[in-house]
C-alpha cells in the first residue's frame, strides 16, 4: 500500500499521535463503554478537530481533504473517530448558515475545544429515516422557543455542550411539503441538562456514546435559531456530502487495517507447515477487499475535489460513502476469517474493530437510503417513498 496519498505530513503526524492510543487502550475503553477523554483531548490539542474551521475563527482553514486524511488515518491506526469526528464537521451548518454574531460566539471555542459542537439531533424513534416526518416542535414564545419531543441516537449528548437541533416550528398541515417548516436550532444543553432536557444514555454493540433525548417545555433563546425559521431541512442536507465523504475515509481507513492486519497473520501463522497466506482461499477474500477499497479510495478522491471546486458532488459524495463502507465490512469479514478463532479474542482488536465496522451500513445513511438517491437522482427512476 504506497501509491501516493494526499497530505503526507498531516498523515504522518496522525500516526504519531495514535501510537499513544495501542489497541489496549481501546479494549478499556470498549469493555467500560468508557468515552475515550485522553484520546479526543490529544486530537484537540492538536487543532485536528478545528481543521476545517476558517482561520479567522481559530481554526486551521483546512480544505476537506485534510479532514477526510485526518479520520483515515485515525481508523488505519485501529483507533476510533466515532467519539468526535462529528466535533470536526457539525460546525459547517452554524459556518454555511449562522449569522456573523452566531460564528463568533461559537466558532472560536469550538475550534479550541473549550466549547464541544458533538451532538446532533435528527433521528426520532417514530419516524426514523423519515426525517419529514419528525414530531419535536419548538413554539415561538416571545423572545424564546418551548421546544418538546423526543430525539433518538444523539450521540455524544453526554459529552457536548451544544446541540444542533433539528424541530418543527410549522404544524405539517400548514406546509406545502412535509420537509417544510422543520428549523435548525443549536442549542446549549448546559442551562437546560437535568432540567427541561433529559439524556438517556443508550447501550450499544459497540462503544459509540448514544443517548436519548427527552425535551420537556424546553425553553431556548430565540436567537438559538440558525438561518430561516422554517428552512432547517435544507440547512442539515446542505451538510450531508462532507458528512459521507468523511464518514467514507473512516471506513476506508478502517478497510486499510483490516487488510493489513490480516496480511501480517497470514504471513506468519503456519498450518499444515505453510503460511496460510499462500492458500487462495485466504487470499482471494483480501484481495478483493482491497480492491474494494482502492475503487472507493479513487471515488473519494474525486467527491472531494469537485467539492473543493465548490461543485455539489451529490452523487459521488453517495457512491463514496456506499463503496467505503461495504469495503470496509468486506475486509472485516476477510479479517475474522483469516484469523480464525483469533478473530473472535479481544487481544487482537479484530472483533471490536468488526463491531465498530458494521456500524457505517446504517448511520449515518443506511445504504438502502443511498441506492434509493441513485436510483432517483442519478438513474432518474421514480421516488420509491
Ligand atoms: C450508533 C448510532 C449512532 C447514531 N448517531 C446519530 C446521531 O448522532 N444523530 C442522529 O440524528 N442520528 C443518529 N443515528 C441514527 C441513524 O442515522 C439512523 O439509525 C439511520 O438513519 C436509520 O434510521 P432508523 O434507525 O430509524 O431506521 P429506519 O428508518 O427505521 O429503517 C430501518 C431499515 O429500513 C430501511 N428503510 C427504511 N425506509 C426505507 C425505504 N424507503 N427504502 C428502503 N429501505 C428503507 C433502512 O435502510 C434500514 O435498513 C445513529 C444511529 C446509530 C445506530
Amino acid at each position: 500500500m504506497n501509491y501516493e496519498l494526499d497530505h503526507p505530513e498531516i498523515r504522518e503526524a496522525v500516526t504519531r499521535l495514535c501510537e499513544a492510543f495501542p489497541g489496549e487502550y481501546w479494549r478499556q475503553c470498549d469493555r467500560e463503554q468508557r468515552y475515550p477523554t485522553e484520546f479526543v483531548q490529544a486530537l484537540t490539542d492538536a487543532g485536528y478537530l478545528g481543521a476545517l474551521i476558517p482561520e479567522a475563527y481559530g481554526g486551521l482553514s483546512l480544505p476537506l481533504s485534510a479532514g477526510a486524511a485526518i479520520l483515515e488515518e485515525i481508523h488505519r491506526a485501529g483507533c476510533n473517530a466515532a467519539a468526535c469526528h462529528a466535533q470536526m464537521y457539525t460546525m459547517g451548518t452554524v459556518l454555511r448558515h449562522g449569522s456573523d454574531q452566531q460564528k463568533e460566539k461559537y466558532l472560536p471555542g469550538v475550534a479550541d475545544g473549550s466549547l464541544r459542537l458533538q451532538a446532533f439531533g435528527v433521528t426520532e424513534p417514530t419516524s426514523g429515516t423519515d426525517t419529514g416526518s419528525l414530531r419535536t416542535t419548538a413554539k415561538r414564545d416571545g423572545d424564546e422557543y418551548i421546544v418538546n419531543g423526543q430525539k433518538i441516537w444523539t450521540s455524544r449528548a453526554e459529552h457536548s455542550d451544544l446541540l444542533l437541533l433539528l424541530a418543527r416550528t410549522s404544524p405539517r398541515d400548514e406546509v406545502k411539503k412535509k420537509t417544510d417548516g422543520l428549523s435548525v436550532f443549536l442549542v446549549d444543553m448546559r442551562t437546560v441538562v437535568n432540567k427541561s432536557l433529559t439524556i438517556r444514555p443508550i447501550r450499544t454493540m459497540m462503544n459509540h456514546a448514544t443517548t436519548e433525548l427527552f425535551f420537556d417545555d424546553m425553553r431556548i433563546p430565540a436567537d438559538s435559531l440558525i438561518g430561516e425559521e422554517g428552512k432547517g431541512f435544507r440547512y442539515i442536507l446542505s451538510g450531508m456530502n462532507a458528512e459521507r465523504m468523511l464518514i467514507a475515509a473512516e471506513c476506508i481507513g478502517d478497510a486499510k487495517w483490516f487488510i493489513n492486519t490480516a496480511s501480517n497473520y497470514a504471513s506468519d501463522r503456519n498450518v499444515f507447515d505453510r503460511p496460510i497466506g499462500q492458500n487462495q482461499g485466504i487470499q482471494f477474500p483480501l484481495a478483493r477487499a482491497y480492491s474494494q477499497m482502492r475503487a472507493a479510495e479513487l471515488m473519494l478522491k474525486e467527491a472531494i475535489r469537485l467539492f473543493e471546486l465548490d461543485e455539489n458532488p451529490g452523487e459521488e459524495a453517495n457512491l463514496s460513502k456506499l463503496l467505503a463502507a461495504d469495503a470496509s465490512w468486506a475486509a472485516a469479514e476477510a479479517c475474522v476469517q483469516t484469523l480464525g478463532g483469533f478473530g473472535f479474542a479481544e487481544e487482537y482488536d479484530v472483533e471490536r474493530k468488526f463491531r465498530e465496522a458494521r456500524l457505517y451500513q446504517v448511520a449515518p445513511i443506511s445504504t438502502n437510503l443511498i441506492l434509493s438517491y441513485i436510483a432517483e437522482h442519478v438513474l432518474g427512476l421514480p421516488r420509491s417513498y
